[in-house]
């Protein structure tokens, strides 16, 4: 069987109700799914009750962006519930400089000419917390770009006219948290940091010794080669090969739950890994 360990809903910036990802993954076919939704945990709740009623396996988690050797690394953290904790407390602070960051975005782009109101894009994200995909979709229905990869190209992206960093973790910080937390971080799609061959292999090493509980292997974007590859370095550093789609609904709509962009699969015996190195 297969699981799917990288999944947003609308609680961020993925467009389906926890328990319609949770659906979706039942209809794929498998056996467990991880919610991972940047920087908060409000659909955990839910998730793990309609994967409680339909009898798949489920884990509550969140992705962080944090910072590493001056690179933006993501990192899901595992096995968190809502409520009071090491992490959990310092995830209100970081949604707090999201927002503030949101609204600076907001006062690049009227610069530049693209005249969006805040409130268009809360009105975007709904209840859930505010994310660049959420621009984007505004971007696109204002007619100012016609998609979201142009929005993120042109406007949103690092380097890009209407780029703002945001308060962020060190990725030290976020792994000695997640353990306090009785979480495990892993890092996620690894292809993002720009790391040569020889530096992917060892990295990691002093993030392990930090605590660093797996990365993220078998991903749409990497070809089956390289998810094996890295699933070596795993193998070697004694840690986790995990997987997931990175699944946003209609927000990246090339990405589907299960099988990521359709030939990924990440066995279900990764969760017990996850489980076995808590
Ligand atoms: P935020 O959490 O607001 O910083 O936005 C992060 C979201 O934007 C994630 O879903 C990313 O996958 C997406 N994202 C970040 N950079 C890019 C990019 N260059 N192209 C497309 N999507 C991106
Ligand atoms: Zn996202
Ligand atoms: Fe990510
Ligand atoms: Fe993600």
């Amino acid at each position: 069987m297969a699981v799917d360990l990288h999944l947003h809903s609308y609680f961020s910036d993925g467009s389906e109700s926890p328990t319609t990802v949770v659906e979706m993954a039942v209809a794929a076919g498998l056996s467990g799914i991880a919610l991972t939704d940047h920087d908060v945990l409000d659909g955990v709740p839910e998730a793990k009750a309609a994967a409680a009623n339909h009898g798949i396996r489920f884990i509550g988690g969140t992705e962080l962006s944090v910072l590493w050797r001056k690179q933006s690394m993501h990192m899901l953290v595992y096995f968190l519930e809502p409520g009071e904790g090491p992490i959990q407390d310092r995830l209100e602070e970081l949604r707090r400089g999201r927002h503030e960051r949101n609204l600076e975005i907001v006062n690049r782009l009227q610069e530049l000419g693209l005249t969006i109101t805040y409130e268009e894009v809360a009105q975007e994200a709904g209840t859930g917390v505010v994310g660049r995909p959420h621009f984007a979709s505004v971007l696109i229905a204002r007619g100012f770009v016609d998609s979201a990869q142009a929005a993120f190209d042109r406007y949103l992206a690092a380097g890009r006219p209407a780029y703002v960093p945001r308060l962020r973790l060190t990725a030290e910080e976020a792994i000695s948290l997640s353990r306090e937390s009785g979480a495990v971080p892993v890092i996620a799609h690894p292809h993002t940091l720009h790391l040569r061959a020889d530096e992917f292999a060892t990295g990691f090493r002093e993030l392990v010794a930090c605590g660093l509980g797996g990365i993220e292997a078998y991903y749409g974007e990497y070809s089956p080669e390289m998810r094996n590859r890295i699933a070596e370095i795993c193998a070697g550093l004694g840690i986790v090969a995990t997987g997931g789609s990175d699944f946003h609904g209609t927000y990246k709509d090339h990405l589907a739950v299960g099988i990521g962009t359709g030939d990924l699969r990440v066995p279900d015996i990764v969760m017990d890994q996850l489980e076995q190195i808590r």
